[in-house]
């Protein structure tokens, strides 16, 4: 038996929070997305709005009013005590900085109700750099979300060593009832399951080009007709966006700030940031 998620409040209604939000209402729950201001809060509901015309046109069955009756089960608030107060789950979706997260777990510890269930969806910190501050080891993980959550549908679900393993259910259960495919991790690691995928292969096909080895198009073509893969490592780093690889990049090793360097010289320095700026190492038609 799982304890039964019938009530969930996201934090953050920034670009993660407010999917979560939406995803989570579609699928008939009443949600409470918070956000730290009336400013804020205005930028979510902005986004939430949004993700009804985006649902209409991407997810089948959602223009006959269920996106618009979506967005109608989600109350926003700034008063984080009054957001928490009968969450059976919580989402933090608050930005990735130490501080804030640990700031937000701290209040939470004291704010919700001892059997609410938090829920982490950071993408490079470890639940276990927070769990102390949650006053509750047992009824915290992380449930990692991507970005454009009704596409890219899976749902990383990691504990730590203190999670309890019903309550660990009991979230790979709600996953699967937001439409998510949850994909369960037994131990921690940084980058789950995707990331420590997909980061290295990035990284190898970016080497190959900024080392003059091989065109993007011919990295691309490599991959695909060799693997059958649909889709190659440019095409994909057009997806996800070039600032935010980046930015890893040039945090790193001198390799790894070589081609940093290379990428800001022939792509981000001219606004080629992926799809979005409709140009990348591909052009996009623009919308
Ligand atoms: P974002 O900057 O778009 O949104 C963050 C939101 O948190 C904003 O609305 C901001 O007003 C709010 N906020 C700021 N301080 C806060 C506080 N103290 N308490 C509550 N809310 C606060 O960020 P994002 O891209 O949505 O990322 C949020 C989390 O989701 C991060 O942990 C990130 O690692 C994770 N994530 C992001 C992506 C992505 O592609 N963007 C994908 C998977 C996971």
């Amino acid at each position: 038996m799982t304890d039964d998620i019938s009530t969930v409040t996201v934090l953050g209604t920034g670009v993660l929070g407010s999917q979560i939000a939406f995803q989570t209402a579609y699928h008939g729950l009443p949600v409470v997305a918070y956000d730290i201001d009336d400013e804020a809060l205005a930028a979510g509901r902005t986004r939430l709005t949004q993700l009804i015309d985006t649902y209409e046109a991407e997810v089948d069955g959602a223009a006959d009013g269920t996106a618009k009756e979506a967005f109608t089960r989600i109350r926003l608030t700034s008063d984080l005590a009054d957001a928490v107060a009968k969450a059976d789950l919580v989402i933090e979706a608050v930005p990735e900085v130490l501080d804030i997260k640990k700031d937000t777990y701290r209040k939470l510890a004291t704010l919700a109700p001892q059997s609410t269930i938090f829920a982490t969806n950071s993408s490079t910190l470890l639940p276990s750099d927070l769990k102390d501050l949650t006053g509750r080891p047992d009824r915290f993980l992380a449930l990692h979300f991507a970005n454009q959550i009704w596409r890219f549908n899976t749902a990383e679900v990691m504990g730590t060593a203190d999670t309890d393993p019903k309550v660990y259910a009991g979230v790979v259960e709600f996953a699967n009832s937001i439409g998510m495919v949850p994909i369960e991790l037994h131990r921690e690691k940084a980058g789950y399951v995707l990331n420590s995928l997909l980061v290295p292969l990035l990284h190898a096909a970016a080497e190959l080009a900024a080392g003059g080895y091989a065109d993007p198009e011919t990295v691309d073509n490599t991959w695909r007709i060799a693997t059958g893969a649909p889709v190659g490592p440019f095409q994909i780093f057009d997806i996800v966006g070039l600032t935010t690889p980046y930015n890893l990049l040039s945090h790193g090793d001198e390799a790894s700030q070589q081609i940093a360097a290379w990428l800001k010289d022939n792509y981000i320095d001219k606004g080629r940031l992926g799809v979005a700026t409709g140009q990348g190492f591909y052009t996009y038609p623009t919308k």
